[in-house]
């Protein structure tokens, strides 16, 4: 069997439901589990009604009901029985909201939990229309169960043996079934998330507890690509990374898998395959255990712009302990999360997000060091085999050199599937559409 997974702009209206019903009908021989976010951005209305009812006391449903309620009838669909009781019980829970004044995370999570549970009887009502027998799950019927920590909780290690227990039976049947994404319910019987963008998560979970063929996660690009393409026009999709490449990639804003949704297919091997809906003929990236053997050095090349690298010199450092004990503890005490990190005997040069004032800790830096803070730079990153680094660095400062740049910083990350480095802001496109030039695209 396999798992495949649509996102909230996949099945936003009518037309995208036709769509992914259409992609899911071409597959029902591969025995499909279908798992589901909530339609478009439901998750982020529902939220701003609750933050209405507590602050105004209002309680604004309308948009949601019009949407849920439309995507239907559009789709030529009767109620299939569930979702007007669904609204009317959101419409409830608002109304106490606004008169309780009161919005724990326990009741956030019961909340947006309607987005999944109406989206779910929609597309399932029509994948039966079009011929499909197909049925709405909620996650608890489909053997997800969870701690009770309301807004991020983890999935319980007994839904590895739930999960199949519930859906065996189905799939065996001939069922399609059509499950929520993202939410669980713990063994109270509350309702719990698995934090925002969790479908991924319980489509993983789902094909690594069924040891499915693979698990397909339905974007709207093809696959994971070589680049932006907004900054490299020959930016093409990735055949096969491994879940250590998607994850960093991840981490450095490539539009992937949250790597926490990783995790369940990593102690399995279950392969993740990203495709486009709008492309699904392309194959699609593949994620897997271990590298392809035809596989080039370089996976992508990504890059993050406005980043604050800071500069710390010490001399005090030399044959000292304890400084790089201190150096962090200041960024701790000012909440700031350091992304990279270079030292040498006597420096550490570490880089941030733009978007702090840095003023309070150059300050208590000062005290222990020479601190220097530059603004204005770009981390661009180089995803690749752990097994051929070096020959990666090499070709990537020959690159540097040919382009007369002075990189001011460079990291191999601790997986060393990851080589980073720093140049000036406005360097950043041209770095990287010659590192793409120089990695993935062929002299002719
Ligand atoms: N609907 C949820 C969210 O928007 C879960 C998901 O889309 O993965 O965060
Ligand atoms: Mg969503």
């Amino acid at each position: 069997m396999i798992v495949m997974k649509f996102g909230g702009s996949s099945v936003a209206n009518a037309e995208r439901i036709r769509h992914v019903a259409g992609i899911v009908k071409s597959q029902t021989a591969e025995k499909p589990v279908l798992v589901l976010s909530a339609m478009g951005d439901t998750t982020d209305h529902l939220l701003a009604a609750a933050e209405l009812a507590l602050t105004d006391g209002k309680v604004s449903v309308g948009a949601i009901e019009e949407l849920h309620r439309n995507t239907l009838r559009d789709l030529g669909l009767e109620d299939p029985g569930e979702v007007e009781p669904l609204l009317a019980e959101l419409s409830s829970l608002l109304t106490g909201i606004s008169l309780i004044k009161e919005l724990s995370g326990k009741t956030k999570d019961y909340l947006v939990s309607f987005g999944e549970r109406l989206s779910v009887r929609i597309a399932a009502a029509y994948l039966n229309s079009i011929g499909v027998k197909a049925r709405a799950m909620d996650a608890w019927d489909a053997g997800f169960l969870s701690d009770a920590n309301f807004t991020a909780a983890e999935i319980d290690p007994e839904s590895w043996d739930r999960i199949p227990k519930a859906l065996t039976p189905l799939l065996e049947q001939g069922v399609l079934p059509v499950v929520t994404g993202f939410i669980a319910k713990n063994r109270q019987g509350n309702i719990t998330t698995l934090g925002r963008g969790g479908s991924d998560l319980s489509a993983t979970m789902i094909a690594a507890a069924m040891q499915a063929a693979e698990v397909q996660v339905w974007k709207d690009v093809d696959g994971i690509l070589t680049a932006d393409p907004r900054l490299v026009k020959a930016a093409k999709p990735v055949e096969t990374v491994t879940y250590e490449e998607a994850a960093e990639l991840a981490y450095f804003g490539a539009q992937v898998l949250h790597p926490r949704a990783m995790q369940p297919c990593i102690r399995t091997g279950t392969t993740v395959r990203v495709k486009n809906s709008y492309n699904p003929g392309a194959p699609g990236t593949r994620i897997i255990g271990t590298p392809e053997k035809k596989a080039g050095p370089v996976r992508a090349i990504t890059s993050r712009k406005n980043v604050t690298l800071v500069d710390i010199v010490s001399t005090r450092m030399l044959g000292q302990y304890g400084f790089l004990a201190e150096v962090f503890a200041a960024f701790a005490a000012h909440k700031l999360s350091v992304d990279m990190v270079a030292s040498s005997e006597v420096s550490i040069s570490l880089t941030l997000d733009a978007v702090h004032d840095l003023g309070k800790l150059k300050k208590d830096l000062s005290r222990i060091a020479d601190v220097e803070i530059k603004a204005g730079k770009a981390i661009v990153t180089i995803i690749g085999d752990v097994r051929r680094s070096s020959e990666i660095l090499q070709r990537a400062f020959a690159v540097c050199v040919l382009l007369g740049l002075q990189v001011q910083m460079v990291s191999q990350g601790a997986s060393k599937v990851n080589i980073s480095f720093i140049v000036d802001d406005i360097q950043a496109g041209e770095v990287v559409t010659a590192l793409h030039r120089c990695f993935f695209e062929p002299l002719e």
